[in-house]
């Protein structure tokens, strides 16, 4: 496995490869990342990582300092996964001193995510389109975890016609249902258990959605009660939009049986705020 630095070194040692599927990621990695590491050395020759907390993606009172790192672990979890180049640059080998660059994807980000944490998606899109421009990669492995982010970044993908193939992943789960987040290790025993509120209340929005409730507020309605009900959650928004536009469908509407829907909730327990979501499928 080749552990790379600068722009120069990545780009190097992407030329001894064909095809190349690539993984960014904040690190401190787990089964979430690493199923998207698996899958993209099934499909493609090699598969190159990133490990880089953005700092322009986090806002001024969010948790870069704080954000888990643990480098070490990581290179040997992307050892055994079968990564076979894992670019770790320094924040000056992604920023040069002086950068005034940005990529702002408009319209997708006002919502959601991009509504909660102001300029996050335009500290996403900036890294992602560096990333790619060294990476060159075949293929881009996301998350389904980070819904909105996918989008945005499939839009951004189009846009800018980067020629690059997406791929979306599953959420990885616990057992119990929680979604894999390097988040997850802010929580303490009892916030762990609350923070169960928000698989809970996507799976009965499902099980509603899939035993014919059709109505948003009431499918909306079902989510947030579940939420509202555990003491240690704090509820920022719980969004029945449509998967594509990601917009808000109306209280008094109906969703669209051949489309279905993205739900999506972000809670706040303790310190982080958890994000998760599911897709209602079309039936
Ligand atoms: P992050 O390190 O949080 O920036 O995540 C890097 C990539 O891993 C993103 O594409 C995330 O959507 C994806 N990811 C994070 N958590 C999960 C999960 N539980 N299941 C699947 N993919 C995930």
């Amino acid at each position: 496995m080749h552990i790379v630095t600068t722009r120069d070194q990545m780009r190097t040692a992407r030329a001894h490869h064909g095809t190349i599927g690539f993984v960014p990621t904040m690190g401190y990695l787990h089964e979430g990342h690493l199923s998207l590491v698996r899958r993209a050395k099934e499909e493609c020759g090699a598969v190159a990582v990133s490990i880089f907390v953005n700092p322009t993606q986090f806002g001024p009172t969010e948790d870069l300092t704080a954000y888990p790192r643990d480098l070490d672990r990581d290179l040997q979890l992307l050892r055994d996964a079968g990564a076979d180049i894992v670019w770790t640059p320094h924040t000056h080998d992604i920023y040069p001193t002086g950068a005034t660059t940005y990529v702002d994807v408009t319209t997708l980000t006002d919502t959601l995510e991009g509504a909660r944490r102001p300029g996050h998606f335009r500290g996403v899109a900036t890294v992602v389109t560096i990333l790619l421009a060294v990476t060159t990669p075949t293929r881009i492995y996301l998350g389904q975890k980070d819904a909105q982010q996918a989008v945005v970044l499939r839009r951004m993908i189009t846009d800018l016609g980067f020629g690059t193939d997406i791929v979306i992943a599953p959420t990885v789960r616990e057992a119990d249902g929680l979604a894999l987040s390097s988040r997850n290790t802010y929580l303490d025993e009892d916030q762990r258990h609350a923070a169960l509120c928000l698989s809970r209340a996507l799976n009965a929005v499902t099980a509603a959605w899939l035993t014919g409730e059709r109505n948003a507020a009431a499918l909306r309605a079902c989510g947030v009660s579940i939420i509202t009900a555990e003491p240690l959650a704090d509820l920022a928004y719980f969004s029945v939009a449509d998967p594509d536009t990601l917009v808000e469908i109306p209280d008094g509407s109906a969703l669209d049986p051949a489309r279905g829907a993205l739900v999506s909730t972000a809670v706040t327990i303790g310190v982080p705020t958890l994000i998760d979501n599911v897709i209602l499928p079309p039936l």
